[in-house]
């Protein structure tokens, strides 16, 4: 595994965008085209609103830190979490001491997310990354971290185990491959790009057939 430095560090949140299309997080991180649309609107909106009370803090063995800033060297992911929540625990193992507070404390990532659960794993790699920087800055191991969806008002918690790990490894690392070659892949047109914020510069129904590409030339070009 590589060991980046600073100078490397991609947006972690761009995984999110790298697991759902490969083309929208070179769009966005490489091009630097950004489109808002209904999603990622509604979406901020939620993430402005953190208060929920499902997820405030319910007794003292726990707390909430908040935009809590997050790097990891290894991945080579920079960004920052919605929350953290620290769980008082009496086990020495995989727990951290928290300045000001006794005791010993278990992170547990937590992300926010409009809607209801996506049919990808976007969401679940972005949190497992997460979890993956607080292991790396803690030296520790987190095994679970919680999706808040706003439609539903509910958490789903999401287990951290190697498979998904592995995809947020190789997800890190192609970010890195396509950042440092800084060429955007082709688009390939499928259904999930009908709710995508760059449909109309991504141009995915033109780009991915090219004999209407073709076709297009020739009317322009009257051959
Ligand atoms: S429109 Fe489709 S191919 Fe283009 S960036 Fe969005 S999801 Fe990817």
């Amino acid at each position: 595994m590589s060991i980046y430095s600073n100078n490397d560090l991609l947006m972690l949140s761009g995984i999110q965008h790298i697991a759902f299309c490969e083309r929208q997080w070179a769009l966005i991180h490489i091009e630097q085209q950004w489109h808002e649309n209904v999603l990622t609107v509604e979406g901020k909106q939620l993430h402005s609103r953190v208060d929920d009370p499902l997820i405030k803090t319910k007794s003292g063995h726990s707390t909430m830190h908040r935009s809590v800033p997050l790097v990891s060297f290894r991945l080579g992911l920079a960004g920052c979490a919605d929350v953290v929540e620290f769980l008082q625990t009496d086990s020495k193992q995989n727990s951290i001491s928290l300045p000001g507070k006794d005791g010993l404390w278990q992170p547990l990532p937590i992300e926010y997310k409009r809607g209801k659960p996506k049919p990808d794993d976007r969401d679940e790699v972005q949190l497992c990354a997460q979890a993956m920087c607080l292991e790396e800055l803690y030296a520790i191991r987190i095994s679970e971290g919680f999706l808040y969806y706003g439609e539903i008002r509910h958490r789903l918690e999401i287990c951290f185990d190697e498979k998904l790990r592995s995809r947020v490894t190789s997800l890190a690392e192609r970010m890195h491959e396509l950042y440092t070659n800084g060429v955007s892949p082709q688009p390939v047109y499928k259904p999930h790009c009908r709710s995508c914020s760059l449909f109309d510069i991504c141009l995915p129904v033109r780009l991915s057939r090219p004999e209407r590409a073709t076709d297009y030339l020739n009317d322009v070009l009257e051959i």
